[in-house]
């Protein structure tokens, strides 16, 4: 049985959060696309993580955690998470990593960075984890899957020196930066090939007996729909596909294996780097939903960067959900909004004189305003209550107009940052 948990927003739904909580439920977990470049925070018993790489069902001892083929494998990123974790007393997590995978280098880094410089005003915000130059390689094939960090020496050393010749003409020419070393190259990856040797697997041959055998299988998505460079808001998005459909290629399993999509959906709207956000709001309006936002504030996971701030966007949402293929929805961070006397939510855009209810392509997206409606609000504290019905009439309300907006039922609500803070309706 497959399960996959994706984001239906710009990313930072609290889909950590609610895999945590289902990875109790499964035998592997599986990361199987972005890289090191979005967090997942985790609340537990053990204290309180960000997890970059790591599968979140780390914390878990019978849980087999899988890092599938389609990451961007930054391997002293990971290790330096494993033994953080295990320093922070968690039992060592059982991590596997495909053999398929492709290696984060460390020019990848650089040149994440030299190209933001080089476009100054004009950047993409790029946490810069060096993932869009890596997912350019991958595709243009000039990539290093993991094995080839332990395999033949003469088969490297020729890659390397086949490949380093075009990064040098760039670094030369376009960003004036000093050159890539051939030999220390070379060593590097030789030393990240005995770090990783140990976790790696053949993947394809675990997954199709993992399938066959029954076992409960979860896919952990990254990032959301709004930054999937298909439908996403293109060019502002990310460089691997951040839909449930791509598990099955980034982890290595059938298409028609995944049972049910649990699409992560935000209680109000965040997003980080440049790009359309129709919702979004200013001010002291935006400090105030930022402040209470998350589990202490809507900052980044990895850049600690203020997230920008919007209403919940029922446009953007419905379509998130929908390109997932979502068959449930987990409603988060709705504690949040309890100190709102009327919530606004966005229910349509305005663009060209026209409403529209479908989230169209970036041009009309950049030119859309948001259409608001307010809905009552609750003004009180919902963090502790266990009980769908135990939620105040307003707050039903609240979930209930966005369901009907989203056209799938809500079966998970989140109300509050711990893993007992859950509502199963
Ligand atoms: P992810 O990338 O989708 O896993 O999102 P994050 O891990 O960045 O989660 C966003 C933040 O929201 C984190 O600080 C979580 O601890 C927090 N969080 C998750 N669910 C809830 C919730 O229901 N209420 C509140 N207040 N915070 C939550």
């Amino acid at each position: 049985m497959v399960k996959a948990i994706v984001g239906a927003n710009w990313g930072d739904e609290g889909k950590g959060k609610i895999t945590d909580m289902l990875a109790a439920d499964s035998d592997i977990v599986i990361r199987f696309q972005g890289g090191a470049n979005a967090g997942h925070t985790i609340i537990n018993e053990y204290g309180k993580f960000a997890l970059h790489l790591l599968p979140s069902g780390s914390f878990n001892r019978n849980v087999v955690n899988m890092i599938g083929n389609g990451v961007a494998l930054d391997i002293p990123e990971l290790i330096k998470e494993l033994d953080d974790v295990v320093a922070r007393g968690v039992p060592k997590p059982n991590l596997v990593v495909s053999e398929r995978a492709q290696v984060l280098m460390p020019y990848h880094k650089l040149f994440d960075k030299y190209e933001e410089e080089r476009l100054s005003d004009r950047q993409f915000g790029s946490t810069k984890s060096g993932i869009a130059p890596f997912f350019s390689d991958k595709f243009s094939k000039i990539g290093f899957q993991v094995w080839e960090l332990f395999d033949d020496e003469k088969r490297l050393r020729e890659k390397i020196k086949n490949i380093i010749e075009i990064k040098n003409l760039m670094l030369e020419h376009i960003y004036h930066k000093p050159l890539i070393d051939a030999d220390e190259l070379y060593n590097e990856l030789r030393g990240y090939g005995e770090m990783i040797e140990p976790y790696v697997i053949d993947s394809v041959q675990f997954m199709h007996h993992a399938v066959k055998s029954g076992k409960r299988i979860l896919l952990e998505g990254q990032l959301g729909s709004l930054k999937d460079p298909d439908f996403g808001i293109y060019p502002m998005t990310t460089s691997s596909s951040t839909l449930a459909g791509y598990g099955t290629v980034g982890a290595g399993i059938a298409p028609y294996e995944i049972k049910e999509i649990i699409t992560v959906v935000k209680a109000y709207s965040s997003a980080v780097g440049a790009g359309a956000f129709v919702s979004e709001i200013f001010g002291a309006d935006a400090d105030e939903l930022r402040k209470r936002g998350g589990d202490g504030g809507e900052f980044g996971a990895t850049t600690g960067r203020p997230r920008r701030m919007g209403w919940f966007d029922c446009v953007a949402s419905r379509y998130g959900c929908r390109v997932q293929g979502t068959t449930q929805v987990a409603f988060t961070v709705l504690d949040v909004l309890g100190y709102l006397d009327e919530i606004p939510v966005c229910v349509g855009y305005e663009v060209d004189g026209e409403v529209i209810r479908d989230f169209p392509t970036t041009g009309k997206l950049e030119r859309a305003k948001p259409v608001l409606k307010k809905l009552p609000g609750w003004k009180c504290d919902i963090r502790g209550i266990k009980k769908y019905e135990d939620l105040p009439e307003n707050c039903r309300n609240y979930i209930e107009f966005v369901e009907k907006e989203l056209e799938v039922p809500i079966k998970i609500v989140s109300n509050g940052p711990s893993r007992k803070d859950i509502i199963l309706r």
